[in-house]
């Protein structure tokens, strides 16, 4: 605010407090060059991850997952499938599907004859991604320091990122100035900040790009850069509020307009922080939104009426902004869905089947909902949620949204109010009424509802090109695991995907609820073979009170299980590491679990011949969970994690 008679300018007040004989101090450019610097500092963040982006660019199809769109059949890339050249298929004779089994190596037999045909007839050659390790093997070790969480969601190298961004906002503030008098270079750090501050918010914007981060990832900066530009706009502000009150003449001084206008800026500024603490983003997430958006509709004008030479600063930032809303609107699809109650797990399956195209595994989109069921402001929110179901498929875009508050329990209300149904429509291909004790609701509403996206997701790391994975889900996190092995089998197919084996770990509350994902988790075990062979593991951890709604043999592959307690993630890294390091089948599948990869079977034709290319570690679901799989991942013992390339942990939590 220096707009008095005395401080007028950004450099009347070094001036005076660097002697009236040294040169005036430009703060403007100065904090312009501490931006410049900062730039160059992010610019070799973005060419140390340039290996990645070549790799994850140098296949065209992986620009999928920028747009979503709607592919019409005739269209589709027709679909890859499995010959067996052996009579090996006649070995089933009982014609009921089977889960494979660890106690026969008829999959091997499987393997060795089966081949990937294309829509032509003819035998689909393999070929594998570029694999780049998020970190060279010397620098491994450091990995166990800079992958340690500090706080929730928060880990060593977070904590760095922020040091160092301090680090030179601390210079700014504190070269050649000093905070109780120097107000003005305050200001100045505040407006230059503002730039940074959208773009570690902005749903789609160059820097995530190049980086390979979504915006959920880069959010803990645009929380800090907040917090910092909001501290940085009191200390300017108090230095004059301090100063007219002690002079007397603060009510003359407030009334010239370009203060009037610096003081609705700080208001803004402390109410945008006030509103943003933890309370309010995790106790009212719409008051916390609400608050946002017309606070920073008017903080911008104000700095600019304040100071006119912000003026530049304001529009870098409009024009951040803008971008991003333009993208938004061009990533908006209006479209019908269906959706279903899902009692056991508690959460509604959302469907659009018209939207089948151009998203990644483990990417989320927002979704708006029209109906006057969520109550007369509930199109006016907007919610994240990951996408469930894999791209380029008959079956479109799936979603699973867990009663966790006010909108979702509305919106499985919707799903569940089944009386007075304009156009309840029985499913088909979700619920099996003979396993599941849901059929009374076997009934799906239809609803109009606004898709933006898609957003976040693998990035850079490309799963197909490691040698194995491991998925752990927490609750609904599962629709993340599911996404993604079904997409790393239709790679499979394409002879595009090097894993060669899955291990998915998802960890419920009750067994129930695995009830109504059971076909699908069934058919997804069925599909994997023989080239990648999925193990589905379940853990419950509430003690069960009534029956375990499942007959004692059901479990009788040890391809699917379930069992009680939490999993012990590092042995179970383990033993994924053991099975990785099998020699790989002739057909190039995986080494195989118990009796088939204790025989030890080798050959020609491997996905990944002897060297390993990396274990890929994918936890979706609450904070927490992806905390422990940090920690636990941590305890792999470093000669294993050599052998088997690395273990990179991806994570997808439903929080920030
Ligand atoms: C990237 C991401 C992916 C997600 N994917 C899924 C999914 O696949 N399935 C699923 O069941 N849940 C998912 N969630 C969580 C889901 O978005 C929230 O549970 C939902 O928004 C809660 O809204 P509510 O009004 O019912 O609950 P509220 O009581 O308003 O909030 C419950 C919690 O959700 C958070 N939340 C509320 N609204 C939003 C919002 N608009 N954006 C971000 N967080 C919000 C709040 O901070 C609070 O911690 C995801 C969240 C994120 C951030």
């Amino acid at each position: 605010m220096p707009a008095t008679s005395n401080a007028t300018s950004s450099t009347s007040a070094p001036v005076a407090a660097h002697g009236a004989g040294a040169p005036a101090f430009d703060d403007e450019a100065f904090v312009y060059h501490i931006n410049i610097a900062l730039i160059c500092v992010l610019a070799l963040f973005v060419l140390l991850r340039l290996p990645r982006f070549l790799a994850r660019f140098s296949d065209f199809s992986d620009f999928s997952g920028l747009i979503i769109r709607s592919v019409p059949p005739s269209q589709r890339r027709p679909t890859r499938r499995v010959e067996f050249t052996s009579s090996s298929q006649d070995d089933d004779r009982s014609g009921l599907p089977q889960l494979p089994s660890d106690d026969s190596h008829m999959m091997y037999l499987e393997k060795q004859h089966a081949r990937r045909v294309g829509p032509d007839g003819n035998v689909v050659v393999s070929s594998y991604p570029p694999h780049v390790s998020s970190t060279p093997q010397f620098l491994r070790p450091t990995l166990l320091l800079l992958h340690k969480r500090l706080m929730p969601g928060l880990s060593f190298s977070h904590i760095c990122v922020m040091a160092a961004y301090l680090g030179f906002w601390l210079y700014a503030g504190f070269y050649k100035a000093n905070p109780f008098t120097d107000a003005v270079r305050f200001g100045w750090i505040a407006v230059a900040q503002l730039p940074w501050v959208l773009i570690f918010a902005t749903k789609n914007n160059v820097l995530g790009f190049l980086l390979g981060a979504g915006y959920e990832k880069l959010n803990f900066m645009h929380r800090f850069a907040g917090r910092l530009t909001v501290l940085a706009v009191n200390v300017h502000a108090l230095y004059y509020l301090y100063k007219w009150l002690m002079a007397g003449t603060f009510t003359n001084s407030i009334a010239n307009p370009s203060n009037t206008w610096g003081l609705v800026a700080l208001v803004c500024m402390d109410c945008l922080y006030f509103f943003s603490t933890p309370f309010w983003r995790k106790k009212a997430y719409n008051i916390f939104i609400l608050t946002h958006i017309p606070s920073v509709s008017l903080l911008l004008p104000a700095i600019v009426l304040h100071k006119r030479s912000t003026f530049n600063w304001v529009i870098a930032t409009v024009a951040i902004y803008g971008f991003d809303v333009l993208i938004r609107l061009i990533s908006t699809h209006i479209n019908r869905a269906t959706i279903r109650p899902i009692p056991e797990l508690g959460l509604t399956r959302v469907e659009i089947p018209t939207l089948n195209h151009g998203w990644k595994a483990g990417q989320h989109i927002r979704l708006r909902v029209f109906s006057t069921g969520m109550g007369l402001l509930g199109w006016t929110e907007i919610h994240p949620f990951t996408i469930a179901s894999v791209s380029g498929t008959e079956e479109g875009m799936v979603l699973y949204c867990k009663k966790a508050g006010g909108w979702t329990n509305k919106l499985y209300d919707l799903a569940r109010s089944t009386s007075n149904l304009e156009s309840g429509i029985r499913s088909s291909r979700f619920f099996n009424s003979s396993s599941s004790p849901s059929s009374s609701l076997d009934v799906g509403r239809k609803i109009s509802v606004m898709v933006e996206g898609p957003y976040g997701g693998p990035g850079h790391r490309l799963f197909h090109s490691f040698s194995s994975a491991v998925f752990i889900c927490g609750g609904s996190g599962i629709t993340f695991g599911l996404s993604s092995i079904q997409e790393l089998h239709q790679k499979d197919l394409l002879g595009k995907s090097r894993i060669k084996t899955i291990e998915l770990i998802w960890v419920v509350q009750d067994p129930s609820n695995l009830v109504p994902l059971l076909p699908q988790l069934t058919a997804m075990v069925q599909q994997s073979e023989p080239f990648t062979p999925l193990r589905v593991r379940v853990f419950y951890t509430r003690a069960v009170t009534g029956k375990v709604p499942f007959d004692e043999n059901f479990f009788k592959s040890t391809r699917l299980t379930l069992s009680p307690g939490r999993p012990k993630v590092s042995k179970l890294i383990e033993e994924v590491i053991e099975t990785t390091l099998l020699p790989s089948t002739p057909s190039g599948g995986g080494g195989g679990y118990g009796a088939r990869g204790a025989m030890g079977l080798s050959g020609p034709g491997r996905k990944d011949g002897e060297k390993k290319k990396g274990l890929l570690v994918g936890v979706c679901g609450p904070v927490g969970l992806a905390d422990s799989v940090f920690q636990e991942v941590g305890k792999v013992d470093s000669t294993r994690r050599d052998q088997v390339g690395g273990i990179e942990v991806h994570e997808e939590t439903f929080g920030w």
